[in-house]
């Protein structure tokens, strides 16, 4: 199925001014299945030539978009959100082929994307401005605008989902798109284009260049891109703000983090290792938000870390594309080969490895897949190294703790804030740990929710700016005041008037 998807792709192609173009230079990106390292795809890296094309065909596409109605962009937009439900099947092949990831994990998020464009559309529908009546006879208004062209430089783990989420906000505020996404799953998103054209978006509107680094560095330096929207590491989120900062372009980055989960002794164990393990392994633990710092009462830690165990080793690693699978490998040979350094790191700081820590032994094919197996630590101290760095894999670490502070104190020792999870039944505990815990994103008794109208972002080196809800529609437009005299005559200052200001 998602081959049929991928036939789709003409060769050494990028996807701007709303046709197919081909790339101008000839180093090329070879897409490989991370469950067996079969070359899946062959890609362009865009240069700068490439950069400079596409960004022209988004500044042009723009004059159009900008000047329709928002009732027609939000048509076209369901328009698009309809053709992608009717091929969520093959969508969700592909990305799990692409990306390692479970099908049944792919299936479940792909069937809510949608979801995103239809929300945008509706919002930027009723998007009011404001009016007020001052002091001294003036009216004063609010104007929303769009910036310009956006460019949208996204990461691998949720390759279709974080670029809707992006789009669908910045196309609602109409903008247009300038697009990189990762060089490790790039197909879905040049596909994602050609059904911009077929559902009727104006040439322009959807552009996509697929690169390196190097790409999306040219085009955060675009003169005619306007903003910047990343979701990546934290180092890549340095390196965009500081060309951002240097041309005075807002920018919007979701970065890493290591989501700490406090689970209280009130909640049954059942649920709670449900929880964690929920928390901890979906997506291989590759998400900005998985949590990978347990932080346990000490009353139910050893009972938890041996339920964790149990769960953990029965988690069925595999070929991704079967249903039955719970748990694909990691992204590259370069993400296992950072999961098991830190493994080896952990192990020498003196943490307890509960369970796994190897390679899963696999048939071939996936025996050359990048698996790892679901690996929990206990007894990790806050200084370790496991503790503070991002792992981006199924490496997680617990730790006990003996009162409500030593859990905050815990879970904000670290320089990111992100995602976080509060497990209890006492509603005030509940709310004292949530105002505690420096995250941008806090679940209770849950995790990993995400919804277009709940807003997501972190502080510190997990970034900035917001995605979903109001905030990220009205942060991706320029809002500008005017004011009007409605008193009939002007108060001459230099001839005595009484006012200033
Ligand atoms: P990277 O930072 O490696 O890449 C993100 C994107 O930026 C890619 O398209 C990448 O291109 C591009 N890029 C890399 N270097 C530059 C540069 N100098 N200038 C401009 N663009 C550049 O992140 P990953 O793709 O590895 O994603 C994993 C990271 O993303 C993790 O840290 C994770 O926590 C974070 N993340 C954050 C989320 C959030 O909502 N806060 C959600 C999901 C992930 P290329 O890959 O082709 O080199």
């Amino acid at each position: 199925m998602s081959e049929s998807l991928l036939k789709t792709v003409p060769a050494n192609s990028l996807h701007y001014g709303g046709q197919w173009r081909k790339a101008r230079g000839r180093s090329k990106i070879l897409v490989r299945n991370p469950a067996t390292q079969e070359v899946l795809a062959e890609v362009p890296a865009a240069e700068e030539e490439d950069v400079a094309a596409a960004a022209t065909a988004a500044r042009e596409g723009f004059a159009v978009w900008a000047s329709l109605d928002a009732a027609e962009r939000a048509r076209l937009m369901v328009v698009l959100a309809g053709i992608m439900r009717a091929r969520m099947d093959d969508l969700a092949a592909l990305e799990s082929l692409v990306t390692g990831r479970a099908i049944r994990e792919m299936r479940a998020q792909m069937g809510r994307i949608p979801e995103w464009l239809e929300y945008f559309a509706a919002i930027a529908q009723g998007l009011e401005g404001e009016s007020n009546r001052v002091k001294g006879g003036f009216v004063t208004l609010t104007h929303y605008e769009p910036i310009g062209v956006a460019a949208l430089l996204t990461s691998w783990n949720h390759p279709i989902l974080i670029l809707v989420k992006k789009m669908s906000a910045a196309l609602a505020a109409g903008n247009t798109c300038l697009i990189k996404p990762s060089e490790l799953a790039p197909v879905s998103a040049l596909i994602l284009a050609d059904w911009c054209r077929e559902a009727g978006f104006p040439p322009g509107v959807v552009n996509v260049v697929t690169g390196e680094g190097a790409t999306g560095a040219a085009i955060c330096r675009a003169p005619d891109v306007g903003m910047v929207d990343l979701t990546g590491g934290t180092a890549t989120g340095r390196k965009v703000a500081a060309i951002a900062a240097e041309r005075l372009i807002p920018a919007m980055l979701e970065l890493g983090g290591k989501a700490p989960i406090v689970i209280w002794d009130d909640v049954p164990l059942e649920e709670a290792t449900a929880g964690a393990l929920f928390a901890a392994f979906v997506a291989s633990g590759q998400t900005c938000v998985s949590g990978t710092r347990f932080l346990v009462s000490d009353k139910i830690y050893e009972a938890f870390v041996a339920s964790l165990k149990k769960r953990a080793e029965a988690i069925r690693v595999g070929d991704p594309s079967q249903t039955e699978t719970d748990m694909g490998p990691v992204i590259s040979q370069a993400s296992a080969a950072r999961c098991h350094e830190h493994i080896a790191t952990a192990l020498a700081e003196g943490a307890r490895l509960v369970t796994g820590g190897g390679k899963p032994v696999l048939a071939a094919p996936f025996d050359s897949g990048n698996f790892v197996e679901p690996t929990v630590f206990a007894d990790v101290r806050p200084e370790m190294r496991l503790f503070q760095e991002e792992v981006f894999g199924p490496v997680v670490s617990v730790t006990p703790v003996k009162s409500e502070e030593e859990a905050v104190q815990f879970a904000n020792n670290s320089p990111f804030g992100l995602g976080a999870g509060i497990w209890t039944r006492d509603v005030g505990r509940a709310h004292r740990l949530a105002s505690a815990v420096r995250a941008g994103v806090i679940w209770i008794n849950d995790h990993h929710k995400n919804d277009p109208r709940s807003i997501w972002g972190g502080f510190q080196d997990s970034g900035l700016g917001k995605e979903n809800g109001w905030d990220a529609l009205k942060s991706r437009m320029r809002k500008r005041s005017v004011i009007v005299r409605t008193a009939p005559n002007f108060d001459d200052w230099f001839a005595g008037g009484a006012r200033y200001g």
